[in-house]
């Protein structure tokens, strides 16, 4: 019997000092000197010994019982310790390094042009109204005075989806959708992605135009004028000019090209404005009375023009970029430059 003990008191030590953590302690403890534990069989088994060893080995199992919770709660203090030191030094924050700062988004310029244009605008009294991009033929071309063998169709390459429907080429589209769904006074802007096959330094098959729309009684092309002229100047500064060319679009009669004032050189002539001195920047006219009638009303009654402009012409003149395609690789140092 004195064997035994001396025996599970040497595999206690042993265990004792091979637990590696405050866990494993605890679980070999259990193991030895538990309710279940090997002790506590051992003095279980004294009811097999004789009235006078009871006592003796009784005493003898004690001791070691003292003995060994000693040494486990020392052991235990020390491994317990040691993990919490651990821990500290784990989460320890370095105070000397320097802190990451957060990448902040910027507009891109397209956006930004946008923006200012529906700014403008609406300062005006304008509503700013969207419309499908995927678009019907009649809404692209037809209501706008574009029949099937009309030669203005030649002048845009349109992605076809089948002979009747299409990705809208410009957002002109979106003035018949007003029109059929609204009684004059119509005052509005449809800013927009619109798609042509074309792609160059100064095209991309997806760009960006505002359409604008205005349609009362008396409206003439005074107005058109003095509104375009306070859209420049607000757009491009107070000592832009705008210039007036005739030309010709199927939806407006008359219609005119608008040019402004080089803003480069301002007028004197360089190498963005091809020593002219001026820059194209839109067309408008009056809207042509065969579109009025085709909406339903009535050319005697009301009268009104519409402009159409391209975003990305605008930004790259507005900040000075030269290739079209800066705008749409979405190079985060270039774009970085506009943002507010
Ligand atoms: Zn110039």
């Amino acid at each position: 019997m004195q064997g035994k003990i001396a025996e599970l008191r040497l595999a206690a030590l042993q265990s004792v000092q091979e637990a590696a953590s405050v866990q494993e302690l605890r679980d070999a403890r259990i193991r030895f000197l538990g309710k279940k534990g090997e002790l506590t069989q051992l003095l279980r088994s004294m009811g097999s010994l004789s009235a006078e060893e009871r006592p003796v080995f009784g005493k003898m199992v004690n001791e070691v019982r003292d003995e060994l919770e000693a040494i486990w709660d020392k052991r235990e203090a020390e491994l317990f310790r040691q993990e919490e030191e651990q821990r500290l030094k784990a989460e320890a924050i370095d105070w000397t390094l320097p802190g990451r700062r957060p990448n902040i988004g910027t507009l891109h310029p397209i956006t930004l042009v946008i923006n200012e244009a529906k700014r403008i605008f609406t300062s005006m009294g304008y509503e700013v109204v969207e419309g499908p991009e995927v678009e019907w033929d009649y809404y692209n071309f037809e209501a706008l005075n574009i029949p099937p063998d009309h030669p203005a169709r030649d002048m845009q390459d349109t992605f076809f989806f089948s002979e009747e429907l299409l990705l809208r080429s410009q957002t002109s589209s979106v003035q018949i959708h007003v029109m059929e769904n609204r009684q004059p006074p119509i005052r509005i802007i449809a800013p927009g992605k619109v798609y042509r096959a074309d792609a160059d330094m100064t095209h991309s098959p997806m760009f960006h135009q505002i359409e604008g729309l205005v349609i009362d009684e008396g409206i003439t092309f005074a107005d058109l004028k003095g509104t375009l002229q306070l859209f420049i100047e607000r757009m491009f500064g107070p000592d832009a000019k705008a210039r007036f060319r005739p030309s010709y679009f199927p939806f407006t009669e008359p219609s005119a090209e608008v040019d402004i004032s080089c803003i480069m050189c301002g007028g004197s002539g360089c190498r963005v404005c091809k020593s002219t001195g001026w820059l194209e920047i839109l067309g408008c006219g009056m809207v042509d009375p065969r579109v009025l009638r085709g909406v339903g009303y009535d050319p005697n009654k009301v009268s009104g023009f519409a402009f159409g402009m391209g975003v990305e012409r605008i930004a790259m003149l507005r900040y000075g970029i030269n290739d079209i395609r800066l705008l749409f690789d979405n190079d985060v140092r270039f774009l970085k430059q506009f943002g507010r």
